[in-house]
C-alpha cells in the first residue's frame, strides 16, 4: 500500500509498504480521509519528541471497514467510521475518573502506532464511531478536530450556560471551532484575534462580534471595548506562547477562566498574582477530548450545527511531503487539509 512516511526532521516521502492485519479486537480501514493537525506539523519540525521516525503519522481520520480480526462483533466490513485515537488504559485513577485524555498510560494511533497518511491503517475496533451516511470522509476527519474544541468548554467552570463573553486568541482550526461552539452554548459577544487577514475573514464570517488583527490593534483594548471595559467570561489561548497566554488572563472579568490549548515551543508565563486572588481568576490547560467529547462532537457535525466544511479542503495522499512543507513554510489561505488516498 502507499504511505507518507515520516523519515526524520522535515523529511518525509511516499512510500510502498506492507499492508496492516486485522489482530484480535481491530479492523483494518481503507482511510477515506486523513486531516493534517498542527500536531503533526510540530511532529515534521522535529519538535515533538513521541514522534519518533520511521513513522506513518495521522490521527484524524475516516475509513471503511475492510476486515475484522477475531472477537470484533459490533463492526463489520463496509461499515464506515471515524476514529478516537486516545488509546487511554481504562484502568488508571484518571481514567476511572473520566479524564481519559491525560491517562499517563495512554498511547495515540498515527504517533506511537502507525496512522492514517496512507491507504490503510489498522485500529482496535473499540475506537470506532459509525459514520452516518450524510457525512462525507473529509467532514468526518473533523470530528476530531471539534472534540478538542469541545473539551475546552466540556470541562469549563463557566458551563452551566452562563457563558456571555468570549475571547479566543489564535483563528487556526483550534480557534474558530471554539468559536463555533462558543456561539452554540449561547455567548453573546466573541473576539477573535490574529495576524492573518484570511483567518479573520473566516471568524468574521463564521460569527465573531469582533475579529482583531494584532498587527495593528491592541488585542486588549480592543476586547475591553467590546465587554464594555468587564473583561470576558473565558478566554481561550490556542496560539502556544507565553507572550498570548498572558493576554488571555488579562482580558478576564472578575471570576473569568484562561483556558490554554495551544502547544507551541516552551512556554512560561508570568500572572499577576494579586489580580489573580483578586478577580478569583482560573488558569487551566485544555487536552484533547474524552469519548463524550468525541461522541457530542460526531453528533454536532451529523446535524450540521457546527460548519467544519469551510474550514477544510481535500489534497491527494500523494501530495502529502509537499503539503507538508507548504504548511509549515507558507500555508496562506489554507486552515486545514485532508489527505485523500487516491483522491
Ligand atoms: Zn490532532
Ligand atoms: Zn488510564
Amino acid at each position: 500500500m502507499r504511505a507518507l512516511m515520516y523519515l526524520g526532521t522535515r523529511q518525509m516521502e511516499m512510500q510502498d509498504v506492507p499492508e496492516p492485519q486485522a489482530a484480535p479486537g481491530a479492523i483494518v480501514l481503507k482511510v477515506g480521509a486523513a486531516s493534517i493537525c498542527g500536531s503533526d506539523l510540530h511532529g515534521f519540525l522535529g519538535m515533538s519528541k513521541k514522534r519518533v521516525p520511521p513513522l506513518i503519522m495521522g490521527h484524524e481520520f475516516t475509513g471503511e471497514v475492510i476486515e475484522c480480526g477475531d472477537g470484533v462483533e459490533d463492526l463489520a466490513a463496509g461499515d464506515r467510521v471515524t476514529i478516537n485515537p486516545i488509546l487511554s488504559c481504562g484502568h488508571c485513577e484518571e481514567c476511572q475518573r473520566g479524564r481519559s485524555s491525560i491517562c499517563p498510560n495512554r498511547t495515540v494511533i498515527g504517533i506511537e502506532h502507525p496512522g492514517a497518511f496512507a491507504s490503510y491503517v489498522s485500529v482496535p475496533a473499540r475506537l470506532c464511531f459509525k459514520l452516518p451516511d450524510h457525512i462525507g470522509d473529509v467532514e468526518g476527519s473533523m470530528v476530531e478536530s471539534l472534540s478538542n474544541a469541545l473539551h475546552i468548554f466540556e470541562r469549563s467552570v463557566h458551563n452551566q450556560g452562563f457563558v456571555k463573553s468570549v475571547a479566543i486568541i489564535g483563528a487556526g482550526t483550534q480557534g474558530l471551532l471554539a468559536l463555533q461552539i462558543a456561539r452554540h452554548i449561547g455567548a453573546t459577544r466573541i473576539a477573535v484575534t490574529d495576524l492573518v487577514p484570511s483567518r479573520l475573514a473566516m471568524a468574521a464570517s463564521l460569527g465573531a462580534t469582533v475579529a482583531v488583527n494584532v498587527r495593528d490593534t491592541d488585542p486588549i483594548q480592543a476586547i475591553m471595548e467590546m465587554t464594555d471595559g468587564q473583561g470576558v467570561d473565558v478566554a481561550v489561548e490556542a496560539v502556544g506562547h507565553a507572550a498570548t497566554q498572558e493576554q488571555a488572563v488579562e482580558v478576564l472579568r472578575q471570576g473569568g477562566e484562561a483556558v490554554l490549548l495551544g502547544l507551541g515551543a516552551a512556554s512560561r508565563m508570568a500572572i499577576d498574582g494579586v489580580m489573580m486572588v483578586n478577580k478569583e481568576l482560573v488558569v487551566r490547560g485544555s487536552y484533547a477530548y474524552t469519548n463524550l467529547d468525541f461522541a457530542y462532537s460526531l453528533d454536532l457535525i451529523s446535524n450540521g450545527k457546527i460548519d467544519v466544511a469551510s474550514m477544510v479542503v481535500a489534497r491527494d495522499l500523494e501530495q502529502g511531503a509537499e503539503l507538508f512543507e507548504t504548511l509549515v513554510d507558507n500555508p496562506g489561505d489554507l486552515i486545514k487539509v485532508a489527505l485523500v488516498p487516491g483522491g
